[in-house]
């Protein structure tokens, strides 16, 4: 260690933060507001990511978890071709008792208090109505109503982005991305796998749903005639695709032995329990898209918003998934390493052409300084 480096301590020191851009802890005593908003790249653009309002244990807890969500978004955004950075934000407590417009209009303050740093979003525990009310105090913030320019839910074009996905998935197994006749379970017909099986079921594609909310099922059943079953034996029918669109860790020791598709693709976040079982599929001769370039298509689209929203436009992009997809088979392939690890080389890639490159602000007094 040189003799000048600074060691440290206290909240620097929280393993979460290291490597961050900039960890900001908002207060406003008068509405009960205490949030965390996490920056950990601004190297492709500002750090977009969504804000969480959740009830954590500790403060602690909530630092761990807004780290580690912030560093999954640069990673999405670089991997996805977006002049996106990546970032996350938490508001510790319980949205059902603590939501106000008080609370959400200071923390629109703070946001806007960044300087577009940080671009916030929709995410658990918050809704398209707080992100409205954000907008009122500062134009850092996408996914807001359509009536306000915006693009509105995401959950179409996620969707939208995994049955491309899919098409990229059939196009590597079967020479062709001619999803007819294939047969695919989709394990959560929510918000995206309710559209998904919609698509699906337009390109012909036979379909098995399962879900825990039997209300989710008959409606899917209602409008496509799908097959059902249990959600407990999804993973393992026999089937061309899996689809994951509930829980994450869905993909671990156990359910992985018991696999019978082909390939598994779908809009679930963290549907590896852990990074070894990525190398299990690929022990298993079990193709994996990962996750995280998959389900891309909400924050592409809402990325679209600071150009101008056009959903023409948004969704052209959002296909492109099956390009990113493609691309990072390629890069597994010829690397030799499962199509997660791959995502994240083409990540990283993109970010490290990026780094060092000064942002110049014609005007600024500090903005050549240093060169
Ligand atoms: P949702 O809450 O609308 O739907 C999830 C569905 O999964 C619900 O119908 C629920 O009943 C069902 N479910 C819960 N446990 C289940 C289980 N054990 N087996 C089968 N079904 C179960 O959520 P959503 O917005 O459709 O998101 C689905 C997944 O995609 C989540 O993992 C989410 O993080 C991820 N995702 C969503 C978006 C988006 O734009 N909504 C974007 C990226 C990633």
């Amino acid at each position: 260690m040189a003799d000048d480096e600074v060691v440290p301590t206290g909240v620097f020191a929280h393993a979460g933060i290291e490597g961050f851009e900039q960890v900001a802890f908002c207060h406003h005593a008068p509405a009960g507001l205490r949030a965390i908003i996490a920056i950990h790249s601004t190297a492709l653009g500002p750090a977009l990511g969504g804000t969480r309002f959740h009830p954590y244990a500790t403060e602690a807890e909530a630092v761990t978890d807004v780290c580690r969500l912030a560093r999954g978004m640069t990673f999405k955004h670089a991997v996805s071709g977006l002049d996106c950075g990546g970032g996350k934000a938490v508001i510790l407590g319980d949205p059902g008792t603590l939501r106000s417009e008080g609370l959400l209009r200071a923390y629109g303050r703070f946001v806007d208090g960044l300087a577009g740093r940080y671009l916030t979003a929709e995410d658990v525990g918050t809704t398209q109505a707080d992100m409205d009310l954000i907008r009122r105090e500062t134009p850092f913030v996408t996914g807001i109503s359509e009536s306000l320019g915006g693009s509105g839910d995401p959950s179409p074009a996620t969707a939208w982005g995994v049955l491309w996905a899919l098409r990229a998935v059939a196009d590597r197994l079967w020479g062709g991305e001619d999803l007819a006749d294939r047969h695919v379970v989709v394990s959560g017909v929510g918000k995206v796998g309710a559209a998904l099986v919609g698509h699906l079921a337009e390109a012909g594609a036979r379909v098995t749903v399962a879900d825990v909310d039997r209300r989710a099922v008959e409606a899917a059943v209602a409008a496509h005639g799908v097959e059902v079953v249990d959600p407990e034996k999804a993973h393992a029918v026999d089937c061309d695709i899996f689809a994951p669109c509930a829980l994450g860790a869905v993909l671990n020791g156990r359910t992985i032995g018991e696999l019978r598709c082909a390939a598994v693709c779908g809009s679930a976040n963290n549907q590896l329990a852990t990074a070894a079982d990525g190398q299990r599929l690929a022990a298993r001769s079990v193709l994996y898209a990962p996750d995280f370039v998959v389900n891309a298509g909400g924050v592409i689209n809402i990325a679209e918003e600071r150009y101008g929203y056009d959903r023409d436009r948004a969704y052209g992009r959002v296909a492109g998934i099956a390009d990113t997809l493609r691309r990072v088979l390629a890069v597994a392939d010829a690397d030799g390493v499962p199509p997660a690890e791959a995502a994240d080389r083409v990540a990283r890639d993109r970010i490290e052409a990026m780094a060092g490159v000064r942002r110049i602000r014609p005007g600024h007094p500090t903005s050549t300084q240093g060169d």
